[in-house]
């Protein structure tokens, strides 16, 4: 199961690393989404990352180049039928991704994995969606996909071992350091992480310490290299107490409820960096 062609679903905010770390690895790529514009979109966020590795002498005119070419955009899901490998990263949202998983499945070779990169939906749930359960899997990145070096490998169930094994293989080569995770709400990292951030906030809606001081405690007394709440402004709050409300059901544990004040946040529309205000103010 070497993967020498791959589908990415998706050119937002995921789907366009993906394709470029794909691209940057010599990997043909076959990146999929619902318009032209959206595909534009993700192209040209992958053009201004690469001018910027020219700009500080990482990379050539002519490799950036090269590496656009290796990147085929199209709104025409038959276009993944040669794809050794296809990973979904379109919105977060179940039936939509259960939709996209059948469109997949019916053009999608023999001995070709399907991944998903979703944050918060049960892999376990999706591959029993899919026509080859056994061939599915979960491959998280993380968030910018061209600077986090992690991918979680998350095996449902249902997950064969050389699919798992195909996906690990396809992170190393796209330059990732895996982890092998089974299928639990969270996965590994947001279960850990998501919690801390949210502790944070409660910390904060008590008054125990200002949202300043928190941060600045988490980051000289821990060594973070950012606060908690920053994190949780970068992260987008909205998305936070998704992966709360997700974590909350699914374990049915009261220790994973979400803060009031993360719920009031949202409420309000102070989502954080994306809309200029969250525990922070990022206001020009
Ligand atoms: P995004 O909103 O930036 O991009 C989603 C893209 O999917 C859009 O371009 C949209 O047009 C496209 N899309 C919608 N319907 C489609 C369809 N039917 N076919 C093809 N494309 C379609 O979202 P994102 O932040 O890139 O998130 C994508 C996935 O990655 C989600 O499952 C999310 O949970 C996961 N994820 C996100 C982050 C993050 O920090 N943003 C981190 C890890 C994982």
């Amino acid at each position: 199961m070497t993967t020498q062609k791959v589908g990415v679903i998706g050119a937002g905010t995921m789907g366009h690393g993906i394709a470029q770390v794909s691209a940057a690895a010599g990997l043909s790529v076959v990146m999929v989404d619902i318009s032209d514009e959206a595909l534009a979109r993700g192209m040209a966020a992958v053009q201004r990352n690469l001018a910027r590795q020219i700009k500080s002498g990482k990379l050539t005119e002519a490799d950036a180049a090269a590496l656009v070419r290796r990147i085929h955009g199209t709104t025409d899901y038959a276009a993944l039928a040669d794809c050794d490998a296809v990973i979904e990263a379109a919105t977060e949202n179940l039936s939509l991704k259960l939709k996209i998983l059948k469109q997949v499945d019916a053009q999608l070779k023999d001995g070709a994995w399907l991944a998903s990169n979703t944050s918060s939906i049960s892999i376990t749930e999706l591959a029993a969606a899919t026509a080859k359960p056994e061939r599915f899997v979960g491959l998280h990145f993380f968030n910018p996909v061209p600077v986090m070096g992690l991918v979680e490998v998350i095996s449902g169930l249902q997950t064969a071992e050389a699919t798992r094994n195909a996906a690990q293989a396809f992170a190393e080569a796209v330059g990732k350091s895996p982890v092998t995770v089974r299928n639990a709400p969270g996965f590994a990292v947001n279960r850990i992480l998501c919690p801390m951030i949210n502790e944070a906030i409660f910390a904060l809606q008590e008054g125990v310490a200002s949202a300043q001081d928190i941060d600045t405690g988490m980051k000289l007394g821990c060594n973070h290299p950012i606060g908690p709440l920053a994190l949780g402004d970068l992260i987008g709050l909205d998305t936070l107490l998704a992966i709360m409300d997700v974590l909350h059901r699914d374990f049915g544990d009261p220790k994973y409820r979400p803060a009031p004040l993360l719920r009031e946040q949202v409420a309000a529309g102070r989502l954080g960096r994306k809309s200029g205000q969250g525990f922070f103010s990022y206001k020009p």
